[in-house]
């Protein structure tokens, strides 16, 4: 019996002696795998979304083809998958609605027999009407001509750059590319379909990851997910810097912290509508879905694909202490080539917050690109060069904030 019972015993052993070694060594493995995720953004996903984002599904997630909506389920999709929290108990959309005049038809343009290329040689000025029409034009300077019968106007511009309007005019406004000006008056033949939309509907998503030690303070993290759609059933304007960048770091970032629980909770809010005028962040800033005194800090991501020329902060001088608390961190640890200070200024989501005294910075990086609100905004020229650093310092300076404040 016995030397059957000890050969028994010593096999079981080894049995759960590999067994155990394996499931050390797996921890290992695991821990280290975390670790390596702690340390580095993951470049890969950010590609990958940014490239989503500007796919012709979404078609330049605005007014035309349900673009908007369709990225908004796909963000969501992302949000869930990285454990994030609806805000409110409502779920995770806010929504409003606004007016917006759409070209979702047909856009056409010939200059005396030549075809032109929307969006490539030639854009719709956002706030015209439709018309359907040909004619000759008169020359009312170099680069101006019009067809005052038909209320059409071509203007010849150096840089095409395309805008979202909220109103409808009573003419057709069209921009050229200067290089095919000629200077003589031409026949032109044009076809513009518009649709005003008096209550278009569009939503905020907003989620929160909650926080381990002061779940009530807050940080914010935001980005606007819209853009300027589609200018006619063909062309859309993909936006890759602006803003799939933003929005694919705010990705990023939600992901870091649903594996790296933070002391303050971290809010993420991709806002609709701000090519429209800042409407979606003016909306939840009058109707905030947290309370906006327990925001500590809020950072708005917009632009943020190239970096060349590193970064400029608006509300720099607004908001010193903070500013100096990032700009040292970016010394010590040599992130981003220079971080310019900017003052106040209008021109992103984070405007309402910090007019409403929430302190607030707008990042954006500068140099690499050209491109902006044209068709040329697209994944496989954005540079992403300063992407990990920038992700790095944000991560970085919401630490320093969650240990320093008061708030
Ligand atoms: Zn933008």
């Amino acid at each position: 019996m016995k030397p059957i019972e000890s050969l028994r015993i010593s096999r079981i052993t080894k049995i759960q002696y590999l067994r155990f070694a394996m499931k050390v060594f797996s921890s290992i493995l695991l821990l280290m795998i975390s670790a390596l995720q702690l340390i580095a953004q993951d470049r890969t996903y950010a590609i990958k979304t940014i490239e989503e984002l500007c796919s012709q599904k979404y078609f330049g997630r605005g007014y035309v083809k349900g673009g908007l909506d369709k990225s908004r389920d796909f963000i969501l999709q992302e949000l869930k998958r990285w454990k994030v929290s609806p805000m409110s108990s409502s779920g995770f959309l806010q929504q409003f609605s606004f007016p917006v005049n759409t070209f979702p038809g047909e856009m056409s343009l010939e200059l005396d027999g030549a075809k032109l290329r929307p969006g490539i040689d030639f854009i719709v000025s956002p706030e015209s009407t439709g018309l359907k029409a040909s004619g000759v034009l008169t020359m009312k300077d170099s680069s101006h001509y019009v067809d005052a019968a038909n209320r059409l106007q071509i203007s010849y511009l150096k840089k095409l750059t395309w805008s979202v309007a909220v109103q409808e005019s009573d003419y057709t406004a069209i921009l050229v590319d200067q290089n095919l000006l000629s200077n003589k008056a031409e026949n032109y033949r044009v076809t513009v379909e518009n649709k005003f939309i008096d209550n278009f509907k569009a939503s905020n998503i907003c989620g929160v990851i909650k926080g381990r030690k002061k779940p009530d303070s807050l940080i914010l993290i935001t980005a606007h997910y819209d853009h300027l759609g589609g200018m006619g059933s063909k062309v859309y304007f993909p936006g890759a810097n602006d803003n799939g960048s933003g929005i694919s770091l705010l990705l990023n970032l939600a992901k870091h912290y649903s594996l790296n629980a933070p002391d303050y909770s971290i809010g993420f809010i991709c806002f609709a509508g701000e090519e429209a005028g800042l409407l979606g962040s003016r909306h939840f800033s009058e109707n905030p879905l947290v309370d906006l005194k327990k925001v500590r800090f809020l950072i708005n991501l917009d632009l943020t694909g190239t970096g060349e020329e590193g970064a400029t902060v608006v509300n720099a001088s607004v908001f010193k202490s903070e500013f100096e608390i990032l700009d040292n961190i970016n010394r010590d640890k040599n992130y981003l080539s220079k971080i310019t200070a900017r003052g106040k200024a209008a021109n992103s989501d984070h405007y309402w917050f910090s007019e409403k005294g929430i302190p607030s910075f707008f990042i954006y990086t500068n140099g690499g690109i050209k491109a902006y609100h044209d068709v040329y905004d697209i994944p496989k020229t954005l540079p992403l060069t300063e992407f990990d650093d920038l992700f790095r310092l944000i991560v970085a300076f919401n630490e320093n904030i969650m240990k320093s404040s008061k708030r």
